[in-house]
């Protein structure tokens, strides 16, 4: 499933090939993703100016010259790729954008959990439910300590949670928490202020370093221009349930919380 340095990765790419370019023509194929393809998508667009493009938690927001707010999340498996007018049509490709250089900016997604919508700029919190960006200065520790105060849910949930925190998925969370010294199934509520400090801190620097290396390639993840990403040969937790912790050699463990699989070294991790 993309996460925000995947989300991250894309825009980076995209940015400097979208902004300033005219849509022409837009084809919506399949209107079945999640929420439904509004009837109005295709008129919102068709016509309009990308003036900037930015990321909100999962959200891809594009800035059209009109005000509105053009919305892609990529669910579990959209890709969002440019190429060639004369690129052979591929099957999931639910939304085809023309732009006015020729190119195409397709949306492909098999399972069909992406979103993709034009709204209002006032409605973009109401429509991410979106809580604070990781990547954002202010996800600090005493906002972070301040939201886990009377939680009896685990720290990995809360941070999963995306009305709390938008952005961060299973992948990421076990690395963060790994990095912060910090078990995935401690309690949020009995954190220390330290602990967020080493969370907020740990949270920046593997979103940071993943973003350098664009994004994780875990499933078929490929940036906006079609390029896999290479975060998965840095894993020091995730899905290494039985091999040893880089950093002390005891086997790494693996356990369900609220239903995803977190995986920690039970010596690094307390
Ligand atoms: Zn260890």
């Amino acid at each position: 499933m993309p996460e925000l340095p995947e989300v991250e990765t894309v825009v980076r790419g995209l940015a400097p090939e979208l902004v300033g370019r005219r849509v022409v023509a837009v084809e919506v194929r399949e209107r079945r993703l999640r929420g439904g393809v509004a009837t109005t998508f295709a008129a919102r667009l068709r016509g309009r100016t990308v003036t900037g493009l930015g990321r909100r938690g999962k959200y891809l927001v594009a800035t059209l010259d009109d005000g509105r707010l053009w919305l892609v999340h990529l669910g579990m498996t959209g890709r969002l790729t440019l190429s060639a007018a004369d690129v052979a049509a591929e099957v999931h490709d639910h939304v085809v954008v023309r732009l006015d250089d020729g190119r195409l900016l397709t949306y492909n997604d098999a399972r069909r959990f992406g979103r993709l919508a034009v709204i209002a700029a006032s409605a973009l919190a109401a429509e991410t439910a979106a809580g604070v960006d990781p990547l954002d200065p202010e996800f600090t520790a005493a906002m972070l300590f301040a939201i886990t105060r009377g939680r009896r849910t685990s720290v990995k949930a809360l941070l999963m949670d995306q009305r709390r925190v938008a952005g961060l998925g299973n992948i990421y969370v076990n690395e963060i928490l790994f990095d912060a010294g910090i078990r995935p199934g401690r309690r949020a509520g009995v954190l220390r202020s330290a602990d967020c400090e080493r969370i907020v801190h740990a949270t920046r620097a593997v979103l940071a370093a993943a973003i350098r290396r664009g994004g994780s390639s875990i499933s078929d993840y490929r940036d906006g221009l079609g390029r896999p990403g290479w975060f998965q040969l840095r894993h020091r937790v995730y899905d290494r349930a039985g091999r040893p912790c880089g950093t002390c050699g005891t086997p790494i463990r693996t356990r369900v919380i609220v239903g995803r699989s977190s995986f920690y070294c039970p010596r690094c991790q307390v």
